[in-house]
């Protein structure tokens, strides 16, 4: 067979631990067989970013505004105990983190869905996409422990040096806390058209929900930058595509959504994705069956596996023991950015490759042949099979080899 050619060079980002290792076996067994492509490679690990103080992920992120479209395998964010485990300068922020402000990018997530594994809702079908907005909110808050009785206010003063407004938040009476949080329209405005955009790429329902009822300024500020964005630029292409955008309470997308088929894209803002994705995480089966994807506003595409570089298998691997990690959602990184490239690229081919190698995947645990996580939650089965780490890629090689014969 003639391997097929990539015409747009794919950045490439290299990552930590258990991932790494998987990401080398998937690129040798089911990708460089078969694919003419240039990569533009970027070596993420930890040392490398300590060694650049970090500015290997900004060049990364400056590849992939450049190329267009990357792939990223997990990467471990520092805390304390990484810090002295690996020596390092400092403790380096996470490069998710560093290349969604970059990219200025939404994340949307999507269970990866087998028919041998079931969602713990039985009325879910299809897949719920959700978008969650990435800046602001109590994750750029400003808090205060309030230790004893007396007045807490709010005030804006302008850069001409006006104070513009001020507001009570309370009367302590004695000790408390307080909050303040923010957003920009301009971030919102980001995430509006990342999430419109991504719907209509995959021609599903859009469903937003804020709670703006009770506040009355900040989330009405979402819901109304939400529907400038649909009346101006979306209403007609979406009316055209027999799709929907609707808008309600947080608590009634919440309700409705455990009564859905799916097939939609929830827009979550930041808070509510970061809890509501774990929980759909979970609900369909495991970590590792859910798909990644940054999408900035620009249309730069970053593909990633949800999950992090699996510490406590990798330790097993460095004794010489045999783990059993699922490599699903690095899989269908790769063929995410794949499918995408060939989109962009109007090469149909490298397209279908992309479908060719999800089908070897899919059909391999619906074979009943899998890792450990998914032997705990699929549907009993005689001919289900605990595989490892790297006979589990091999199946999967197997299958994709006969479909390109
Ligand atoms: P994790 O790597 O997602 O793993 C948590 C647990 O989930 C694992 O111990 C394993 O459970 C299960 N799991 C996750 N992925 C799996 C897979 N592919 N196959 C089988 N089981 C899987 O999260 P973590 O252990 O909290 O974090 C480890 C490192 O990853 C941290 O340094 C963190 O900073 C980083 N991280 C990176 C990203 C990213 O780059 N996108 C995201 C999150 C975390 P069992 O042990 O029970 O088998
Ligand atoms: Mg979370």
């Amino acid at each position: 067979m003639n391997k097929i050619n990539v015409k747009t060079p794919i950045v490439e980002i290299d990552g930590d631990e258990m991932t790494r290792v998987m990401w080398q076996m998937v690129k040798d067994q089911l990708l460089l067989p078969y694919l003419n492509m240039d990569l533009v490679y970027f070596d993420l690990q930890l040392k490398k970013r300590d060694e650049t103080d970090d500015k290997i992920t900004l060049e990364a992120a400056e590849a992939i505004k450049k190329y267009g479209v990357g792939v990223k395998c997990a990467t471990i964010t520092p805390n304390k105990d990484r810090v002295k485990e690996f020596n390092l300068k400092q403790e380096w922020s996470s490069p998710n983190g560093t290349i969604r402000a970059a990219l200025d990018g939404t994340v949307f997530r999507a269970p990866i869905l087998v028919s041998n594994v079931l969602p713990a809702v039985r009325s879910w079908k299809k897949p719920i996409h959700i978008g969650r907005h990435a800046y602001g909110d109590v994750y750029k808050n400003c808090e205060y422990r309030v230790p004893e009785a007396g007045k807490a206010e709010m005030v804006f003063i302008s850069d001409a040096g006006k104070e513009l407004w001020r507001g009570k938040i309370q009367d302590f009476k004695g000790p408390g806390i307080i909050q303040g949080i923010h957003n920009t329209d301009k971030s919102i405005v980001s995430f509006a058209k990342a999430c419109f955009t991504y719907a209509y790429d995959q021609r599903i329902n859009l469903w937003f929900g804020a709670k703006d009822t009770i506040s009355k300024t900040y989330d009405a500020q979402f819901k109304k930058i939400f529907e400038q964005e649909f009346e101006a630029n979306w209403k007609g292409k979406f009316k055209e595509a027999g799709l929907e955008y609707f808008f309600t309470l947080i608590d009634d997308a919440v309700a409705r959504i455990m009564k859905t088929e799916g097939g939609l894209l929830w827009a979550c803002k930041n808070y509510d994705g970061d809890v509501m994705s774990d929980m759909l995480g979970s609900a369909y089966g495991s970590l590792a069956m859910m798909t990644s994807v940054l999408v900035s506003p620009q249309g730069y595409y970053e593909f990633e596996a949800s999950h992090g570089t699996v510490q406590k298998h990798y330790c097993k691997y460095l004794k010489g023991e045999k783990t059993s990690s699922n490599s699903m959602a690095l899989i269908f990184a790769w063929t995410g950015c794949l499918r995408k490239r060939g989109e962009i690229d109007k090469t149909p081919e490298v397209v279908e490759f992309a479908k060719n190698v999800e089908d070897a995947a899919l059909e391999t645990v619906e074979s009943g042949i899998m890792t450990g996580d998914l032997m705990l939650v699929a549907t009993p089965d005689s001919k289900n099979k605990r595989v490892f780490t790297e006979e589990f890629i091999a199946e999967v090689a197997k299958r994709l080899q006969k479909k390109l014969k």
